[in-house]
């Protein structure tokens, strides 16, 4: 039988009794491990979290937070050839994996950087400059940040097993927030092995981060306002945690990341032969392919100028030939397999919906020849091409298929792009692919109060650019309405999530003595 994985619970690892859910091999089918909670003590969990990792964290300043981290990122980069062994257990490529497991180090690493850069050598943050209240300046205020005293817990999705958890960890662990991390149960042995040596590096203190693997069982009775909830995943199961008593009873920080139909869109200047219409493609293309599609920041609608539809779409099938599908340990193979059967079927569904409003150019969702593996016990899937034959309907904005998947519509005129936009109700991503400053401008200025990030790809930026799909922690992640309307990364921002900001009135030498001993 598979390896039940452990939690590490009140400094301890805790092995549940029963059979769990067997997460099995994307290409293979294999057994991987098991996965289970069972029996594990929540208020423990929360316990630990609030009265020993907390405190232990306090204790150091920010800056010798942002130096654990340096050690911490350092301890993990010199074993991640383990990690790339296991990410291909998840469907995951090469490639796929670096996002993943160099992008989740390099982030901690970043943190590190940005913390050591920007906080103070104390435990409090000053927000902006004090602010004179009385005629004669003995009374003035100032806004400082401090350390939630609870716990944040961690809920992550199963696409970036390792990312997710580092991306949220580093701000935590910097703000002396104790983090207790729950992977998604498909995926968690990879989060699990990374975590074994979190632990086993001993850089951070007993109790600043635990690990629960399976479901979380009555876990947010214990939270309240104290606490912070990061969710990343569906936009159903958001809906599940935000509404817990946790949440709306107890005033819990809540924040999600959910999906979103992410857009790019081709300036109509980007005509076929200009670097702009190349990049455009090619950037479409690899946001089709990279972790299979599983990404929340894919691009879901291309919408491209109607005069040259034609064109981009026999562009991108060639670019589409080439993509070698199957078993993600075979080097010829360019993208691998969906995370699980389920999976599949799901997208497959998904395409079903879409294909009332778009009608398949490239790709057969019922069909692949993978190589290497066997199509009924992997979960492989060809890149799946679709052209809007209805812009009037609503699929293409609303269904989002979590796979190699993506849709064409045209446009005629800017405004007209503008609306086609918005009807995703909120994106975490959008990108803009011209080299016109004016249709630039109008098309940022219209669709930024829909999206947390817009990037502008041109031949000016485009060597040097890292894509539509990255979210990088220097800047703002996450999106408003669908997208979940939170907000992660960011530089600095992203430790003030996990710290309270409270307006300090009083004297001047009163407020220093306060912003001055941090
Ligand atoms: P999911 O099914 O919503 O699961 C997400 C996480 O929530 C998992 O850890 C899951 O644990 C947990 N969960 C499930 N039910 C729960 C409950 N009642 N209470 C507390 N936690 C619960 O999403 P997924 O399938 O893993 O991920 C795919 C989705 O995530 C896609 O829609 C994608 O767009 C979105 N996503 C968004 C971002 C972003 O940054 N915005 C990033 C990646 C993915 P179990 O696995 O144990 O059920």
């Amino acid at each position: 039988m598979a390896e039940m994985l452990a939690s590490y619970v009140a400094g301890t690892w805790y092995t549940a009794p029963d059979e769990g859910v067997l997460a099995v091999d994307a290409s293979t089918g294999d057994p991987v491990a098991r996965v289970s909670s069972t029996g594990l003590n929540t208020l423990a969990v929360v316990d630990h979290a609030r009265r020993v990792g907390g405190p232990a964290l306090r204790r150091l300043t920010f800056q010798e937070r942002a130096a654990a981290l340096k050690a911490l990122a350092t301890h993990l980069d010199g074993r991640k050839h383990a990690y790339y062994e296991l990410s291909t257990a998840t469907g995951a490529t090469k490639r796929d994996s670096a996002v993943d497991i160099d992008g989740g180090i390099a982030t901690m690493f970043a943190f590190s950087g940005m913390g050591k850069r920007e906080l103070p050598d104390g435990y409090v943050l000053a927000d902006g400059d004090e602010v004179q209240m009385g005629k004669e300046g003995t009374f003035v205020g100032r806004h400082v940040y401090t350390a939630l005293p609870g716990t944040a817990l961690q809920i992550n999705a199963f696409n970036f097993p390792v990312w997710g958890m580092l991306e949220k960890l580093a701000p935590a662990v910097l703000a002396g927030v104790p983090s207790i991390v729950k992977p998604a149960t498909q995926t968690a042995y990879l989060t699990a092995a990374v975590f074994r040596d979190i632990i086993a590096s001993g850089v951070l203190p007993d109790g600043a981060v635990q690990l629960v693997c399976g479901g979380l069982g009555d876990l947010l009775d214990h939270l309240g306002g104290e606490d912070v909830i990061a969710f990343t995943g569906s936009a159903n199961t958001a809906a599940v945690v935000r509404g817990n008593a946790a949440v709306t009873a107890r005033a819990a920080r809540f924040n999600a990341e959910t999906d979103s139909l992410n857009c790019s869109i081709l300036g109509p200047d980007a005509v076929p032969g200009t670097e702009e219409f190349d990049l455009f493609v090619k950037e479409v293309a690899r946001e089709m392919t990279v972790k299979a599609g599983q990404k929340c920041t894919a691009i879901r609608r291309a919408f491209v100028p109607r005069p040259v539809v034609d064109d981009f779409v026999t562009a991108l099938q060639t670019r589409l030939a080439k993509v070698v599908v199957g078993n993600p340990r075979n080097d010829a193979v360019t993208m691998g397999a969906l995370v699980s059967l389920r999976q599949r079927d799901e997208v497959r569904g998904a395409l079903r919906a879409l294909g009332r409003a778009a009608q398949i150019v490239s790709g057969d969702p019922e069909k692949v020849e993978p190589l290497d593996a066997d199509p009924q016990r992997g979960a492989f899937m060809a890149p799946t091409l679709l052209v809007s034959t209805d812009t009037d309907r609503s699929e293409p904005h609303e269904v989002e298929a979590f796979g190699p998947v993506s849709t064409v519509i045209a446009y005629e005129t800017p405004d007209d792009v503008v609306d086609l936009a918005a009807r995703g109700n909120g994106s975490l991503v959008g990108s803009i692919v011209s080299h016109d400053p004016d249709f630039v401008r109008h098309i940022v200025l219209a669709t930024a109060p829909h999206h947390g990030r817009l990037l502008v790809l041109d031949r000016d930026c485009a060597a040097e650019s890292t894509g539509h799909g990255t979210p990088m922690p220097q800047m703002v992640h996450g999106g408003p309405g669908r997208a979940g309307g939170g907000e992660e990364l960011g530089g600095v921002r992203a430790v003030k999530h996990y710290m309270q900001r409270t307006a300090l009135q009083g004297s001047p030498a009163a407020i220093a003595a306060v912003v001055g001993a941090g």
